[in-house]
């Protein structure tokens, strides 16, 4: 069953994909109620409401839940057990296990591999012995990750043809957390898949864009991704394998290496909307804050066809500078967040640029 227009859909999480699909959800007629700490977070400035409280605060909870048809999120460090909580009251998309699989990396590993979806070799790793030898086992190489709450290449730390020994620390050093490390892979670049899956089943995915970070943090998503087309179809193979083994509804990111030969491990996914999916709102008919709205609300889902070529680039700090000279131009769209305070690293906005009308 859909949900009936005027119906109230509960957002956990303020920030601005939550400001995105609080605006998608207000243009398919829906209201919004946003569960965010932050007062007057982005996303409350465009929502019909915010309930200012802990992701985790019970009395919160219980309120979101008796005002909303139906719950969502932002972002996937949701605790799970309020996840939990609130899909014994009304339902919550996506399900509280893709939560559980992306919020820690080695789950997420084993979930994927066991789906036959490749990852990266890694090894957990909670004591600088076991980094001793799990680097060895890669050649000295590696990506020491923390397990649980990385985002953006924090809690991250490159390892390149170490010799054995002297890493007394390093664990108390990353903060004595469940860590993993990853083998260092020589990958030619890295793209991400767009995905969104219906209450019916159905599935539709957006091309893979191909995405460039620094300091680990994304600052362009490129639309086509330079890959051949039969690795822009195992892309999405991959990702459909993803939304039916969770039994998903709603819309997935899923980053991808891809190698020399064509051939593609996945490095992580995001159960909720993506920052590499920004650029969908000016070059699809219906963006991916549209179509996980259809899809949380029982909707048909639209067409991820893409009408241009565009290139969506991330507004980060100092970056807001660049605005005036942005809006002169033509083919662009911008998009900024509201935030109050710009600071180094934090991202305040985006803007598309269309490059080909195809
Ligand atoms: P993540 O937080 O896992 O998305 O990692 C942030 C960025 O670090 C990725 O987008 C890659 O550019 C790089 N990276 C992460 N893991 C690896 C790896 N195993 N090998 C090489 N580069 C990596």
């Amino acid at each position: 069953m859909s949900l009936a227009p005027g119906s109230t859909i509960g957002i956990i999480g303020g920030g601005q994909l939550g400001r995105m699909l609080a605006m998608a959800a207000a243009r398919l007629g829906y209201r919004t109620i946003v569960l965010e700490p932050q007062a007057d977070s982005p996303a409350a400035q465009v929502a019909n409401r915010q309930i200012v409280a802990a992701y985790d605060d019970s009395a919160a909870l219980a309120e979101l839940a008796g005002a909303s048809a139906v719950v969502t999120y932002e972002f996937e460090n949701v605790p799970v057990a309020a996840a939990e909580i609130l899909a014994s009251r009304v339902p919550v998309y996506p399900p509280a296990r893709s939560l559980e699989v992306a919020q820690d990396r080695l789950t997420e590993k084993n979930f994927l591999n066991g789906i036959g979806v490749p990852t990266a070799e890694f090894c957990p790793v909670d004591t600088d012995d076991h980094l001793t030898v799990a680097l060895k086992k890669f050649s000295g190489s590696g990506v020491l990750k923390t397990r649980r709450m990385g985002y953006d290449g924090k809690g991250q730390r490159v390892f390149r043809n170490m010799e054995a020994g002297g890493f007394a620390g390093t664990c108390e050093a990353m903060g004595n957390v469940p860590l993993i490390l990853e083998s260092l892979v020589a990958f030619e670049r890295e793209i991400s898949v767009i995905a969104a899956r219906g209450q019916d089943g159905s599935v539709a995915a957006y091309d893979p864009a191909e995405n460039i970070h620094r300091e680990g943090i994304l600052r362009t998503s490129t639309l086509p991704a330079a890959i051949a087309p039969d690795t822009a179809l195992a892309a999405k193979e991959a990702v459909a394998k993803v939304l039916a083994a969770l039994d998903y509804v709603g819309v997935i990111g899923v980053e991808f290496f891809v190698l020399a030969d064509g051939s593609l491990l996945a490095n992580e996914l995001a159960p909720r909307v993506h920052n590499s999916g920004h650029w969908t709102e000016a070059a699809c008919i219906v963006s991916q804050f549209e179509q996980h709205i259809r899809a949380v609300a029982g909707l048909p889902l639209g067409s991820p066809a893409r009408h241009s070529d565009c290139v969506m680039e991330n507004l980060i700090g100092d970056d807001m500078l660049k605005v005036p000279a942005l809006l002169a131009e033509p083919d662009l769209m911008l998009h900024l967040y509201g935030k109050a305070e710009s600071r180094p690293g934090r991202k305040m906005g985006h803007f598309t640029r269309i490059e080909r009308r195809r």
